[in-house]
């Protein structure tokens, strides 16, 4: 019950500014930050993945104020969300897709790159798959990371029919992927790339 409750004051909390009527940007795009309060994700070298990627969610949040959709994040602070709880908001709040940012980690410090996986269970007609395209597609552009594919995996994104893709913005594990991932301006480029994606997905040709 405790957990209900505090379901509907995070839905209440973040999908205000979704709720608020709004004639310019009817389109609602939902992008998680992966993990955050207990689980900290990958941790390298004392960083935290959840902190990383809550900083890219933010900033795609804040860059879409000029845009003409409209995001609305699953968590904007340092707390878990059940993962089948993220879709179900996504779609309790009538979005049009959903994006989960990740940062990567592997044994072999050499491995860096960005990649986006779609969840195993969609079929190649499935938009996912084009949304990550267009995703990775505007990442490699704007970086010029190593580009790692679109992928394909066991997700809990099966759990939502919307277009799906859980991005993994470079690896915490390559000392020098870590270091631009610290860089506040790189995470300002990979967010921004992200939302380009998105708006060409969604038929926005020029993006922002
Ligand atoms: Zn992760």
């Amino acid at each position: 019950m405790r957990r209900r409750w505090a379901a509907l004051a995070l839905l209440f909390l973040l999908s205000a500014p979704a709720l608020a009527p709004s004639l310019d940007s009817p389109i609602t795009v939902v992008v998680d930050a992966g993990h955050g309060g207990h689980d900290p994700g990958a941790v390298v070298a004392g960083v935290e993945e959840k902190d990383i990627v809550l900083d890219i969610a933010l900033r795609i949040f804040e860059l879409s104020r000029a845009s003409p959709i409209q995001v609305v994040l699953t968590r904007s602070t340092d707390r878990y969300v059940d993962l089948k709880e993220r879709v179900r908001f996504a779609e309790r709040v009538g979005a049009v897709l959903y994006i989960s940012v990740h940062a990567n980690y592997v044994s072999d410090p050499r491995v860096r790159g960005i990649e986006v996986y779609v969840d195993d269970t969609r079929p190649p007609s499935d938009p996912s798959w084009r949304l990550a395209e267009a995703v990775l597609g505007a990442l490699v552009a704007e970086t010029k990371a190593r580009n790692r594919g679109v992928r394909t995996q066991k997700l809990y994104l099966r759990h939502t029919d919307l277009p799906a893709v859980l991005v993994e913005v470079g690896y915490l594990s390559n000392p020098k992927e870590r270091s631009l991932l610290l860089t506040p301006s790189y995470r300002e480029r990979l967010a921004r790339a992200i939302l380009e994606g998105i708006l060409e997905f969604l038929g926005f040709p020029g993006g922002l």
